[in-house]
């Protein structure tokens, strides 16, 4: 970490379903950014005359997941009976709350491309155990900031507001630039931030931003410098840093070991994370519980 406090953070391998994705959070050196709790980037892929993604069904607790697509379509399913495809520049926001269990799979018309986010965001403990939910928008605000179009999917950014239901103060936001472009982006100096390239490539402070890394800002800068040397797009997420003790296992938020291993004995065979509708497939089963792979934020 240099003077500036940025940090780069490169992304790990991960294996989600039958994709390869990057995993950008949590890493070691950072576990959360705000209440961002996980960010995996996957694709560009080509599925053509392929099944595309098939994540079958799993459970969450704790969380809300946020799924946010460049490319193609994806069919989201749900224990409390939603069926949803969403395409770019719509949001599907699941809130796990106390259970829910979803698949998220390439619909057969899926297109040739698939590349998106999986984000998760940790409830606070006021919120944690409410009952779950799904929220889908086919249109978010977008503005023109200087060279850069900005596109907000969760929280707040400037004026701009997501419809979509959060509750802690964050951003999650979509930046386009064009070539060339060079200008400054605005942000809340009481929020801590992190930024990625998902297409092309650009600078921030003299620092490369690269497909596969990640930018983390700590709290206590107003703007983020930004020059593009390719079109590009960014991804920026941030928000007050967490003061909760939050840990986390497999797909469950806790702040407990007994919580996240209570939910792991639950699933499958509970009535608490329900069923998927209208999936067959009857369910990845847990891993072994081990404490000693919690991921302890702090
Ligand atoms: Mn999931």
């Amino acid at each position: 970490m240099g003077s500036s406090g940025i940090a780069v953070i490169g992304a790990r391998s991960a294996t989600v379903g039958n994709s390869t994705v990057r995993r950008l959070l949590p890493a070691r050196r950072r576990r959360t950014v705000g209440a961002w709790c996980f960010a995996d980037h996957y694709g560009p892929d080509s599925v053509d005359g392929g099944l595309g993604m098939q994540v079958p069904p799993h459970p969450h607790i704790g969380l809300q997941t946020v799924t946010w697509l460049f490319a193609g379509r994806v069919l989201h399913n749900d224990s409390i009976d939603n069926e949803q495809v969403i395409e770019p520049g719509q949001l599907n926001l699941m809130t796990a709350g106390r259970g829910i269990s979803h698949a998220e799979r390439s619909p057969l018309d899926h297109g040739q491309w698939l590349h998106g986010l999986q984000l998760w965001v940790a409830l606070p403990d006021r919120a944690r155990w409410m009952a779950p939910a799904f929220e889908h928008y086919a249109t978010l605000p977008v503005a023109g900031a200087g060279p850069f179009t900005v596109t907000v999917f969760a929280g707040s950014f400037g004026d701009l507001t997501s419809p979509a239901t959060v509750h802690s103060e964050l951003v999650g936001a979509q930046i386009d630039a064009p070539r060339g472009g060079a200008g400054s982006l605005l942000v809340q100096p009481d929020h801590e931030h992190a930024l990625w390239v998902t297409d092309g490539q650009a600078r921030l402070d003299g620092v490369a931003l690269v497909s596969g890394r990640l930018v983390y800002l700590p709290p206590g800068r107003d703007r983020l410098a930004l020059s593009t040397d390719h079109d590009t797009r960014f991804v920026l997420i941030g928000g007050k840093p967490s003061t909760e003790d939050i840990l986390m296992w497999w797909n469950f938020v806790g702040r407990t070991p007994d919580e996240l291993a209570a939910a792991a004995t639950d699933w499958p065979t509970s009535d608490r994370f329900g069923t998927v509708f209208g999936d067959s497939f009857s369910g990845v089963p847990a891993p072994v519980f081990d404490p000693r792979r919690l991921v302890v934020p702090r």
